[in-house]
């Protein structure tokens, strides 16, 4: 039987992120949550490979105590086992310190695992950073944007659409994927998993002395800061250029010459209209 590990995060339901100005951190309280768009294809992964080669999963999430609802959610659909990472240490937690930590829950709780699912990204702040970074910590090899997987025997063989071509590539358990939108359509939780998620199963909560992580090393974690989150209002200023077709073109050449130059990974200064002729 395989152990799979499927890392969830829980974002927030709306568009216009709830920021706190002062701690420089998202105020989770105040939008509701709920489970980040590709961790469920992540978990849709995992429970397919459940239903094809046996598996046990474990779904893991570090977030504030309402997070426990994504791992309810998880069990619902068919995860075995939950663990919430939780403590106030680890508010505003970033990429680095957040794959530390899942480092450190999954080194404690579950060693012996086979395969570690995650998200390509997240909806809230999109670096797709925590899957690689925590294969870093874990020494696995990972690929990351995978479509599809396939398994015989140890071997991990993988799909995945990068730029515009698709490649193939395989790997030895244990080890790491970060999985895609393309596919894995998520499946709709059963009223009967519901059910089950609320009676049998418990979440195992672990807090930063359990994960034998001093304040010290929480606080340190985060090597950077998000200062500020807002939505950039588009502004559109039109500007009419009139004049003969030569003049207007180089007008705005002369004006542009630098962004253009730039975007086209060539100079243009000094470029007039009539020069290509
Ligand atoms: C608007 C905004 C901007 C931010 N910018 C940065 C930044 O530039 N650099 C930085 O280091 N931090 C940043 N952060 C903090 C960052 O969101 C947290 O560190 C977060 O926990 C992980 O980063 P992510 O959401 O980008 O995860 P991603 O790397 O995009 O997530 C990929 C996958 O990793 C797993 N995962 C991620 N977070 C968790 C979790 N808490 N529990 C379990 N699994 C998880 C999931 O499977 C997820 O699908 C930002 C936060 C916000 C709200």
């Amino acid at each position: 039987m395989l152990n799979l590990i499927v890392c969830i995060k829980q974002v927030p339901m709306v568009a216009e992120l709830p920021w706190d100005e002062k701690t420089g951190t998202l105020r989770r309280d105040l939008a509701p949550g709920m489970m980040n768009p590709a961790c469920k294809h992540a978990l849709e992964a995992a429970l397919q490979i459940k239903e094809k080669y046996s598996a046990k999963i474990t779904a893991i999430t570090m977030g504030p105590p309402a997070a426990g609802e994504v791992l309810r959610e998880a069990l619902a659909l068919g995860a075995d086992e939950a663990i919430l990472i939780c403590d106030r240490l680890f508010a505003g937690s970033d990429t680095f310190a957040t794959s530390l930590v899942l480092q450190k829950a999954i080194k404690k709780k579950c060693p012996k695992f086979d395969l570690i699912l995650c998200g390509a990204y997240t909806a809230d702040s999109e670096t797709a950073q925590v899957g690689p970074q925590l294969a870093e910590e874990l020494k696995l090899p990972a690929v990351a944007y995978i479509e599809k997987l396939e398994i015989t025997g140890r071997t991990l063989r993988v799909r995945r659409l990068v730029d515009n071509f698709r490649e193939t590539l395989e790997m030895e358990f244990p080890a790491l994927v970060t999985v895609s939108m393309e596919n894995y359509k998520p499946r709709y939780t059963a009223l009967d998993g519901l059910e089950r998620a609320f009676a049998a199963k418990k979440i195992i909560v672990m807090n930063a002395t359990a994960l034998g992580l001093s304040a010290a090393v929480a606080a340190r974690g985060s090597r950077t800061k998000v200062r500020q989150v807002f939505l950039r209002k588009a502004q559109k200023g039109n500007v009419m250029l009139q004049g003969a077709a030569s003049s207007v073109v180089n007008d705005f050449l002369d004006k542009h010459q630098r962004r253009i130059g730039a975007a086209i990974g060539k100079s243009i200064e000094g470029k007039k209209l009539d020069d290509e002729k």
